[in-house]
């Protein structure tokens, strides 16, 4: 079987209503995804998506995927797609970098791998392990009501597991951990993520400050290095997002003890092939994990629903389903839907998306080019 078209297309996603991270110092409206077809000689198609959430949050950007899909075309085009081991080290090998860009490629060539074995992809990945995946609700920096009132949006869709954005400042971040973990049911966890918002002093004087409380605390700081730094000098359990984006990020997470929990979005770390490397790293040695994509539709949540369900469960804390945040469906009906708070990951063979063609509007780019 070879790859012999690769169809790009652009969308706009909206959000359902404006989301601030990081203190308010990135904020979000719409999100650039790229949705990638690619056709094979046999007549089996793959989907996959890369969704940057927006240019700020990460060094990545919607242009950038599409300009690195058209790099790697000439690469990829030929290939055989269920070899996604060889079809990951040849765009390695073709373009040093750039993850996010590499991502929709490799999820939509273990879509096919998926269709023609007839298996999902989860059950490709290592296996079905039972049981439903808790979804994170994300409650973006404002006011206590206000995230509060976010939170009890969700709570009535069944979710029991929140990240609360923060960054404000100490005075400011100490009253909206206190409060909100305060209005905490017995059955419910609220974690503080500062999208590396604080510098290590402040950092460690609110975590020292709030030692009472046990909760985790999300990527601290900017670096690596001040992330460990904060791990050093504070107690409570520490999770890292932003600054892990390649292998020996994770290995050097663990040997440096500098957390505990490691939060793996797809896109960021370059797709499902490198995903399934760190995944079995972390179980291997003992790190617990939130598995989730950077941003997009429901069929880039899908990646991340057949990643986690595939993962043993004392191993995933939760994921996180951006497609819940945005105005866009673009495959109704279909992939990993909120139940009760939760997910499963799709039963068909592949990653069992197919976008709704009228949705997607004319490609942006075909390869090779007509
Ligand atoms: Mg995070």
């Amino acid at each position: 079987m070879k790859i012999t078209r690769i169809v790009v297309h652009r969308v706009d996603l909206p959000l359902t209503k404006p989301y601030a991270l990081s203190g308010g110092r990135l904020r979000f409206e719409t999100l650039d995804s790229t949705v990638v077809r690619l056709e094979t000689d046999d007549g089996l198609v793959g989907w996959g998506e890369a969704c940057p959430w927006g240019p700020t949050y990460l060094p990545a950007h919607g242009r950038g995927v599409r300009a690195g899909i058209a790099e790697l075309a000439p690469t990829v085009l030929g290939r055989d797609p269920r070899q996604v081991e060889v079809l990951d080290q040849a765009m390695d090998r073709a373009l040093p970098g750039h993850l996010y860009a590499k991502a929709a490629l490799d999820i939509a060539a273990w879509d096919i791998f998926g269709k023609a074995a007839g298996l999902p992809v989860c059950e490709l990945l290592g296996g079905r392990f039972p049981g439903r995946i808790p979804i994170e609700g994300s409650v973006g920096t404002d006011s206590e009501d206000e995230m509060l009132r976010t939170i009890d949006g969700y709570r009535n869709r069944g979710y029991r597991v929140f990240s609360g954005k923060v960054g404000t400042g100490i005075t400011s971040d100490l009253a909206r951990i206190r409060f909100l973990h305060g209005q905490m049911t017995p059955q419910e966890t609220v974690s503080f993520d500062a999208n590396r918002a604080w510098l290590p002093s402040d950092a460690v004087t609110i975590l020292n400050a709030v030692r009472d409380i046990p909760v985790r605390f999300e990527q601290p700081c900017e670096t690596f290095e001040a992330c460990r730094q904060v791990r050093r000098l504070t107690t409570h359990q520490i999770s890292l997002d932003e600054c892990l984006v390649t292998f020996p990020d994770v290995v050097r997470l663990y040997a440096e003890s500098a957390a505990e929990v490691v939060n793996l979005k797809i896109n960021r770390i370059g797709g499902l092939t490198k995903g399934r490397h760190i995944r079995d790293f972390c179980v291997g040695a003992g790190l617990a994990m939130l598995i989730m994509e950077t941003g997009g539709s429901i069929l880039a949540d899908a990646a991340a629903a057949h990643l986690a369900q595939s993962t043993p469960p004392a191993f995933r804390i939760a994921t996180w389903m951006p497609h819940d945040m945005v105005r866009v469906d673009l495959a109704p009906g279909q992939g990993p839907r909120c139940i009760d708070g939760e997910i499963e990951a799709p039963s068909e063979p592949g990653l069992g998306v197919t976008p709704d063609l009228a949705l997607l509007g004319d490609p942006v780019a075909v390869y090779p080019r007509p």
